[in-house]
């Protein structure tokens, strides 16, 4: 009877482990990774009905870059489609898993100027694939004119223009612009997310301050 419940004791602390150790894995991007953004000074969070982060991820990008996400909003609302954001803003942290174009060293990511994405349709989504040039012949015409509002605009570009074709990103070109105010841009937002706060670190500090 008695190794009965030492073999409980055993299965439920490993059930615990499990289910702390997922819980943990889960929450990491969507909580615990998250920075406070009201204590940012280049960097903000861009949230609209339209656009919003992936797996409920914060999307980061630099303040000059919002008219260019208001404009991309109302061209979505136009066209009856939504994007979610893989990412914006990218920090040398930042994983980069599925990445599908190798990372350039000028990106505009770094500046906080770009957003990778996949678009939510009507009927469907459309990622890397379905948007590739060889592919695009095929898709409906609200997203070929989605795609074609973003090339009329003067502030942004498509990623499915490119030579090297990144069709799920879209940016405003500051590193070929000014490449100057692009590297100090770039610098700016990384001193900013070096030094923001996590969560967790807010959340301990308010521990640490009642106790
Ligand atoms: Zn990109």
């Amino acid at each position: 009877m008695k190794s009965l419940y030492k073999k409980l004791i055993i299965v439920c602390f490993s059930l615990f482990l499990l289910l702390g150790g997922i819980t943990g894995i889960w929450s990491y991007d969507k909580y615990w990774c998250v920075i406070d953004s009201s204590e940012l000074k280049h960097l903000t969070v861009y949230q609209s009905g339209n656009i919003s982060g992936s797996n409920f991820k914060n999307i980061y990008l630099h303040k000059s870059f919002i008219k260019n996400m208001i404009e991309l909003d109302s061209m979505l609302e136009k066209n009856g489609l939504e994007i979610r954001v893989n990412q914006g803003y990218r920090h040398k942290r930042h994983r980069l898993i599925g990445a599908v174009v190798s990372p350039s060293s000028v990106s505009n990511h770094l500046a906080g100027e770009a957003l990778d994405f996949y678009l939510v349709g009507k009927e469907k989504n459309y990622y890397h694939k379905d948007l590739k040039r060889e592919n695009y012949s095929q898709l409906p015409k609200e997203v070929k004119q989605f795609f074609n509002d973003v090339r009329n605009s003067a502030l942004l570009r498509w990623g499915g223009d490119f030579k090297r074709e990144d069709p799920i990103h879209i940016d405003f070109p500051l590193n070929q612009r000014n490449r100057k105010l692009y590297h100090q841009q770039a610098k700016l937002c990384f001193q900013d997310y070096e030094n923001a706060i996590y969560t967790y670190d807010k959340v301990w500090n308010q521990l640490k301050s009642k106790l």
